[in-house]
């Protein structure tokens, strides 16, 4: 994908509105020319979430996320770089230009366009089959009485049905000025076998799902037969340049807004399921197109949601989908619970009675952690009765074990383990050092980080003295790039002593005015360290304080290189020392003008 021209960047940003971008995820007061508020991207009692609107940047100052809107939809949808850019620029009605790519990224994209537009006309040809034909009243009665799914939300998914003749979508496409072969990239045609070069529609005779992107862009189509002799029951796209099953999730694009709100995303496993949830105003539901839930759908989930609840047939999803997933989910923060359902019955099942809907949402209320469900299961099909088979209970158990993490919900279930197979702490603890290494697949590197806990929030360190002035040269600069242009000119990487701070003024120094300009996905560490600086409080960004900085900053930088500089020329030494002697006197004259207001150097 070629990168937006860096003027589309800065119209969105200057468009998107900042405050009420933040607001759909935090509440927010004004404070002066900033608001506050609890931070969306930690928990926390006392707000210590800042937006300045005159900037468009919000910044963290307990967990020290930063950035500008488009960085902040990044992080709160979960979204790329380019994704974010183009959310806003849609929401608030910018024109979105592009840098000339070259001609085989800009073919490809293009032609992902092409076989966008020709899904979405299908899927609307289909729905509107769906309501107009007669032809499609089984359908409607199976999804009406049969399902009880209400007309509402059929039409705000987009349901429809495919009618059975094997050419309308083959002859239709063509017309709308589709190819042949645009038609069966986009999957919704076919090669005949029987009659070479002949075609005919991948769908027909079946109630259409469309499946879309987060974005809403139709990316592909499950289909369900109609009849007992449907073969198969569900027919779904082929993976294509489009659509790929491992990283879509069904319903992602109307869930996305409802599982951000509440950090909570429920997967199920069947479309006409987050049907019935949506109806029954569980509005976070998603479903996994028929495999196990995979790292690439987690991950995307995990753009949104703290806690992903699967309500799915445990044994269903498999026990090694669910070790892996555990895996994927334990190196970030997702949370993955299970509502284990009825033996036999589906979310859409329950949700026919009124009984059954309090169940089911009491079921996702009381969700029980994965891994933790899962060594259950292998205690209950555990073999108590012999030490042998408790033997192969506690090997099944430790990798699961192992793969929770540091956490009190493991400590918990190592002592349930112990207890139910009336085995030794230690005997626990020393099979989960071995059964971690033995029950990981050949294919995981072994210092895969499965063993680790979540990261602890790692205790901050202290800024030193020197980082703090440099800091605040840079917060200077960014306050004002043009005083500081000819100081800009005068520093250089090793003025700055913290490696953070060097990047990021080698950033402000490329570009001054917009540092954040162009900076994707890979540089969120540069983005946070810059909107840290713009957060510094500091003085005005007048000529005398800026030479004032500068000096700071030259003393400190000579202080080390004379530190560390015995390999330089005795002559050179002298004349640095001589250099610093002079800036320490400058600085302590300066200081005595600002009457003290300003922190100095201390003798070092
Ligand atoms: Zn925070």
């Amino acid at each position: 994908m070629s990168r937006f021209t860096p003027e589309t960047i800065e119209r969105v940003r200057e468009a998107a509105d900042i405050v009420e971008v933040v607001s759909a995820h935090t509440d927010l007061r004004r404070q002066g020319e900033r608001f506050t508020g609890l931070c969306p991207f930690h928990e926390e009692r006392t707000p210590s979430f800042s937006v300045k609107p005159a900037e468009g940047f919000y910044y963290c100052f307990g967990c020290e996320a930063g950035g500008d809107t488009i960085r902040f939809v990044q992080e709160k949808e979960g979204l790329s770089f380019p994704d974010a850019v183009e959310a806003l620029a849609e929401r608030y009605g910018v024109e979105v230009e592009r840098e000339t790519e070259d001609p085989k990224a800009e073919e490809a994209r293009r032609r992902r366009g092409r076989l966008g537009d020709a899904l979405q006309r299908a899927a609307t040809f289909y729905a509107n089959y769906l309501w107009d034909s007669d032809k499609a009243l089984k359908a409607r009665r199976y999804l009406l009485e049969e399902r009880g799914l209400g007309e509402e939300v059929l039409r705000a998914f987009g349901v429809g049905f495919a009618p059975s003749a094997w050419d309308t979508i083959y002859k239709r496409g063509q017309i709308s000025g589709f190819s042949v072969d645009e038609l069966l990239a986009a999957g919704l045609i076919q090669r005949s076998q029987k009659s070479p070069g002949g075609h005919y529609d991948r769908f027909r005779a079946r109630i259409t799902f469309p499946v879309r992107d987060h974005r809403g862009r139709v990316v592909g189509f499950g289909a369900r037969g109609m009849g007992t002799d449907a073969k198969p029951k569900y027919l779904n796209s082929p993976e294509n340049e489009v659509y790929r099953k491992s990283r879509t999730l069904y319903g992602i694009d109307r869930a996305r807004g409802p599982i951000a709100r509440g950090s909570r995303a429920v997967v199920v496993e069947g479309y006409t399921d987050v049907l019935a949830l949506h109806q029954a105003g569980i509005e976070e539901a998603v479903a996994v197109m028929g495999t196990a839930i995979t790292p690439e759908q987690l991950k995307l989930l995990g753009g949104y949601a703290e806690e992903v609840v699967l309500a799915l047939d445990a044994d269903r999803a498999g026990r090694e989908a669910m070790l892996r997933a555990q895996r994927v989910a334990g190196s970030g923060r997702l949370r993955l619970l299970v509502a284990a359902m009825p033996a036999g019955e589906d979310p859409a099942d329950m949700l026919r009675s009124e009984a059954g809907a309090s169940r089911l949402r009491e079921l996702i209320a009381d969700a029980i952690d994965l891994a933790a469900f899962h060594v259950r299961a292998i205690l209950d099909d555990a073999d108590l009765s012999t030490p042998a088979g408790r033997d192969r209970a506690l090997d099944e158990a430790a990798p699961v074990l192992v793969a929770m993490g540091e956490t009190i919900t493991r400590q918990e279930m190592v002592r349930e383990v112990g207890d139910r197979l009336d085995a030794a702490p230690e005997l626990v603890a020393a099979r989960m050092r071995a059964g971690g290494r033995r029950g990981r697949p050949e294919s995981e590197p072994a210092a895969a980080p499965v063993a680790t806990a979540p990261a602890p929030s790692r205790p901050r360190r202290e800024p030193t003295q020197e980082e703090r002035r440099e800091a605040m040269m840079l917060a200077l600069c960014l306050d004002a790039p043009e005083a500081a242009g000819p100081y800009l000119e005068r520093l250089g990487d090793d003025h700055f002593s913290s490696p953070v701070l060097r990047a990021a003024f080698e950033r402000i120094r490329e570009r001054p005015g917009d540092p954040l300009e162009g900076l994707g996905e890979a540089d969120s560490a540069l983005i946070n360290a810059i909107s840290r600086l713009r957060a510094v409080e500091h003085e005005p960004p007048t000529r005398e304080n800026l030479e004032f900085r500068w000096m700071l900053l030259e003393h400190d930088r000579l202080g080390r290189a004379l530190r560390h500089g015995s390999a330089l020329e005795p002559a050179e030494l002298v004349a640095m020392q001589k250099e610093r002697g002079r800036l320490s006197d400058a600085i302590s004259s300066a200081e005595q003008r600002f009457g003290g207001a300003v922190p100095g150097p201390t003798a070092t």
